[in-house]
């Protein structure tokens, strides 16, 4: 299940795992309960493009394979 970075405002970066499919756009953060926005590790990859989340599935599955 892929991992996902919500960032507060307030308390900074929480990780999350959600299916791919399901992924909220924002959760409640941890700490305060306000409102964490979906955030990406990489900043090569915007929010909010389709083709996003198939790139970090293939460099998952590609890094999954090469430890094995
Ligand atoms: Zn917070």
């Amino acid at each position: 299940m892929p991992t996902y970075v919500y960032r507060c405002t307030t308390c900074g970066d929480t990780e999350r795992d959600f299916p791919m499919s399901r992924k909220p756009e924002s959760v409640a953060c941890p700490d305060c309960h306000g409102t964490a926005e979906s955030a990406f590790t990489s900043p090569h990859l915007g929010a909010g493009s389709g083709t996003a989340f198939g790139v970090i599935d293939a460099k998952k599955k590609t890094a999954d394979q090469a430890t094995r």
